[in-house]
């Protein structure tokens, strides 16, 4: 395979890349989290899915700004960390019969996309701002800060009863 064959030739095309990636991510976030908010036993849980829902929707319209800003092709390539973690997930959910259980089960899968989108957004911001992109950093960075409060919201629910009722089953 000769040098010209490959899509990503330089740092701004690995930029667009990891944008495209998260695009594909957030849309299948949002049609995976439906599925999870229904499951869910504990009203929190299912509540918090709902919100971030609604976010993740909002967090796909930041991306396609970020894109138009940047003149960038609005695309989705596919990412497999996230159909993996999603694929994951649904087999878990199969498995487990317990409501309280599952909700357990499904906080902590939703934890494991959020540090995912922690990691990759965090990329993209440094990578926004090294390019000299600091419009799309900024709307990066508001993302970025919505995934760590969802992290930070299901860490309290896990904390504050779902592990303990799990635990008590
Ligand atoms: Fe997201
Ligand atoms: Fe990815
Ligand atoms: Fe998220």
């Amino acid at each position: 395979m000769g040098v010209f064959s490959k899509s990503i030739k330089t740092f701004d095309d690995l930029f667009v890349h990891t944008l495209q990636d998260m695009y594909y991510a957030e849309q299948a976030i949002v049609a995976a989290l439906p599925k999870m908010a229904k499951k869910a036993a504990t009203p929190a849980l299912r509540q918090a899915f709902a919100t971030h829902l609604r976010e993740s929707e909002t967090q796909i319209t930041r991306l396609e700004r970020v894109f138009a800003l940047h003149g960038a092709e609005t695309k989705p390539v596919t990412c497999q960390a996230v159909d993996g973690i999603i694929d994951e997930t649904d087999h878990l959910m199969s498995e487990i019969e317990d409501p309280v259980v599952l909700d357990a089960a499904m906080l902590s899968a939703a934890q494991a996309i959020e540090h995912y989108e922690i990691c990759r957004y965090g990329t993209l911001v440094a990578f926004a701002r090294r390019l000299g992109y600091e419009d799309c950093a900024r709307i990066l960075e508001e993302t970025l800060a919505e995934e760590k409060a969802t992290d930070r919201k299901l860490t309290d629910l896990a904390e504050r009863g779902i592990n303990s009722r799990a635990a008590a089953e």
